[in-house]
């Protein structure tokens, strides 16, 4: 039997994120819905310890806390870059590899270095994803989770000024160059966020709007 989806059926609605980029991109993404968004950092919530194993795991912590925190319902993003050669890695650490300090020009060259050593010279050897979490959550406890990827190849040095993370070394063949070069509205159609977007769209926002 099909799984019935829970729909959200207010108008309000947390984002449970206090990365600027990502709530930036899930606003966007939001907007053709009428919803309006609050972020967790304006409602000063406080941010709950990522301690979950998975993307889906730590995208639900946050939405959970989020939405017993504020009484609304709350969408939570998790996500990261998936290195194939390194074995999956930086994955749900990606934030970490940017020190206390969130600085990506750190972890890119971190991201360079662990391919260096891994011998992964060739763009055949340098395949990557990002993969994204959504996790919706109602303050009863409900939840509906939703997975997304893109993928690409990882390339030195870095390049493009849009996008944030990791975004000037990720390189997509499909359309020749890196997520960062991308003009951000590409980016919104064909990233791990709009993928995993259109999958929680179908389920539970789209017939009811
Ligand atoms: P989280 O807040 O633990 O989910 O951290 C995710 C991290 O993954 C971010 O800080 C970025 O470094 C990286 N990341 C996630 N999505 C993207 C993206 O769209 N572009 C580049 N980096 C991303």
């Amino acid at each position: 039997m099909k799984r019935q989806h829970r729909r959200l059926t207010g108008n309000k609605l947390v984002v449970a994120t206090h990365n600027a980029g990502k709530l930036r991109e899930i606003n966007e993404l939001l907007e053709p819905y009428g919803l309006e968004a609050v972020s967790a950092g304006a409602l000063g919530l406080p941010e709950p310890v990522e301690d979950g194993l998975s993307f889906t795991a730590n995208a639900a912590l946050k939405a959970h806390a989020a939405a017993r925190g504020s009484g609304l319902p709350a969408l939570a993003d998790d996500s990261g870059l998936a290195v194939e050669a390194l074995g999956g890695q930086p994955g749900i650490y990606s934030a970490r590899w940017g020190g206390e300090n969130k600085d990506f020009g750190l972890a890119m060259a971190r991201v360079e270095d662990e391919l260096q050593k891994a011998g992964a010279k060739e763009a055949k050897d340098r395949g990557a994803k990002f993969i994204c979490a959504l996790t919706l959550a109602w303050p009863d406890g409900h939840e509906e989770s939703f997975q997304g990827e893109v993928e690409g190849t990882i390339v030195w040095p870095p390049k493009g000024d849009h996008g944030f993370g990791y975004d000037p070394i990720f390189f997509s063949h499909k359309y020749n160059m890196t997520m960062a070069e991308l003009d951000p509205e590409v980016k919104q159609r064909i990233s791990h966020r709009a993928d995993a977007f259109a999958r929680l769209r179908t389920a539970c926002l789209d017939n009811n709007r």
